[in-house]
């Protein structure tokens, strides 16, 4: 069932009765293939929003997440969608999505519109099956590294797999083209060459040299070690998330993961640092199928809390970064020079 409100918005009438209606049936289209795959379903309440932050802020159980503030600029693009589960049996999630994309009346716009639906519609997926497996990894006696290292492999894992689940329900419900030669409405499509771009960007305007400048600007006492982390770990976080949202585009195109084999693969912000753990996560992605049993889904997520953990731990460890966790639970990071390119003397 999906349940629609709208708050703050200026949209017409029109509009909301337009997405709403595109709300039932991607919710139907999910239904109907995790029927198959014999995994409960779940219900929804929509909210559409004129302000994306307000509506997050205000909604969200003070308890859940962390104490930072929620914001919609990323790296590489802004959040438009966002989901909070509501029941502790996970039966039912809340689901606010920015009214920006819909203010426009076309195919291309419901096209995007729908695909922003479909992502969220998949994190409850995977939160669904994450509860039905009953898997909850520990969290205690973590060192500040493994908390961080734990939300990179975790959230890159399930954007790749929710960004699949997307590719799915859009080819399920739209075609690209006309005629005889439309096909599925699959994301490349509707990003293009959006995320290379953006990874372009990213991976040599912030990752390299920023990443090891960043940490030499702390060795040389000009910002504090919490200033340095901080950004490092948010930074490593964004790019981690971008990595698997470009990875999936290319995946519903037939091509190559650019960071594994494509374009980026040879990039130093991708030989020296994030090449390494993200290889690790899709790996472990790509051996199971991406709508699986809730048991082969908590298998997934063990095996990237641990193995993907290391590999980002292993990352930071590039990056100078060592940390410890001493009797009486005090956290202790050694800083040491970060690897760059050999003839780089930055
Ligand atoms: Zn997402």
């Amino acid at each position: 069932m999906v349940s629609f409100e709208a708050e703050s918005s200026t949209a017409p009438l029109e509009l909301l009765a337009r997405v709403e209606f595109m709300c039932v049936v991607l919710h139907g289209a999910i239904l109907g293939v995790l029927r198959r795959k014999r995994v409960r379903g779940f219900s929804a309440r929509v909210v559409l929003t004129g302000d994306i932050v307000a509506t997050v802020r205000r909604l969200r159980p003070p308890a859940e997440e962390d104490s930072r503030m929620f914001t919609t600029e990323r790296l590489g693009g802004t959040v438009m969608g966002k989901i909070l589960p509501s029941t502790a049996d996970g039966s039912s999630f809340t689901i606010i999505l920015s009214d920006a994309v819909w203010l426009e009346d076309n195919a291309e716009a419901t096209a995007h519109g729908a695909s922003i639906i479909a992502h969220e519609l998949g994190h409850c997926v995977v939160e669904s099956c994450r509860r039905a497996s009953g898997y909850t990894p520990s969290m205690t006696d973590l060192t500040m590294g493994e908390s961080v290292a734990r939300e990179i492999a975790g959230d890159a894992l399930e954007e790749y797999r929710v960004g699949q689940i997307e590719n799915a329900v859009l080819g399920a419900v739209g075609t690209s083209g006309k005629g005889d030669d439309a096909v599925p409405l699959a994301l490349h499509h509707l990003y293009g060459d959006d995320y290379v771009h953006a990874l372009d960007e990213i991976l040599t305007g912030v990752v390299y040299p920023g990443w090891p400048d960043r940490v030499q600007t702390y060795r040389d006492w000009k910002i504090s070690m919490e200033d340095m982390w901080e950004g490092l770990a948010r930074s490593a976080w964004e790019a981690s998330v971008l990595i698997a949202h470009a990875a999936a585009v290319a995946l519903s195109a037939d091509e190559p993961d650019p960071i594994t084999e494509g374009e980026f693969a040879d990039a130093p912000a991708v030989s020296l640092y994030l090449g390494e753990p993200w290889e690790c996560i899709r790996d472990i992605a790509d051996s199971v199928s991406v709508l699986c049993t809730p048991a082969a889904s908590a298998k997934m997520e063990e095996r990237v809390y641990t193995e993907g953990v290391d590999a980002v731990l292993a990352m930071f460890g590039e990056l100078g970064l060592r940390f410890t966790l001493l009797p009486g639970g005090r956290h202790h990071l050694a800083v040491t020079a970060p690897a760059r390119l050999r003839d780089d003397h930055s």
